[in-house]
């Protein structure tokens, strides 16, 4: 998922230091950043395979993929961003009580919600795989994913606000649909308008 836009002023404001963080900052001197899929690519508009080794292969992997994120300054990404064919996604999203949330999820599944959690949160979302777009997206205000971690343990990561929209983004990449998919017809037109206007600020992959 992109950074937070502020629609208000183009300026880029210093975001205030985290009042805490859950999880920790990957070691970023292992991984070599990745050029970013964009809509149209095929590997974005498809269920992504489910991963089954968790070996060298996969932390290396998801080493590319923090590596790939922040070179392209964005709160979340998945490995199909990057044209890698495995449910995968990585993260450091803020959340709505500036908690900054660092991590990775291998096979997630989003969990149902309780019948008092689904209250939805209204709010702007981009895509790094939707270059230089944003639009108004009504999404629960809070989600818990269950997966696996890059040893094959179970993991749970939950989250509120702008990391439960994150959350959500990046699961949805990995069954195949990006957040466009969920505008409406008129929506969906204008981000790829704002797209095909813009030039993005990193590296991607050029469609055939
Ligand atoms: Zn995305």
């Amino acid at each position: 998922m992109a950074e937070q836009h502020d629609e208000h002023t183009h300026e880029h404001q210093e975001p205030a230091a985290p009042a805490r963080v859950i999880g920790e900052e990957p070691d970023l001197t292992k991984g070599t950043a990745r050029p970013i899929t964009v809509v149209g690519n095929p590997v974005l508009h498809r269920e992504c395979k489910t991963v089954t080794e968790f070996d060298a292969d996969l932390a290396a992997l998801i080493d590319d993929m923090f590596v790939s994120m922040y070179a392209a300054e964005g709160v979340g990404l998945a490995a199909n961003q990057i044209g890698v064919d495995a449910k995968v996604f990585v993260y450091d999203c803020p959340d709505d009580d500036n908690v900054r949330h660092i991590g990775h999820v291998v096979n997630p599944v989003i969990e149902e919600l309780p019948v008092g959690r689904r209250a939805l949160d209204d709010g702007n979302e981009g895509c790094l795989s939707v270059p230089t777009a944003y639009a108004e997206l009504a999404r629960p205000a809070y989600a818990a994913v269950t997966g696996q971690d890059k040893d094959g343990n179970p993991v749970r990561v939950e989250g509120t606000g702008f990391f439960a929209r994150c959350l959500q983004h990046e699961t949805d990449h990995l069954n195949g649909y990006l957040y466009i998919d969920r505008l409406s017809k008129r929506a969906r037109k204008d981000a790829l308008r704002q797209m095909a206007e813009g030039t993005p600020r990193y590296a991607t992959v050029p469609n055939e």
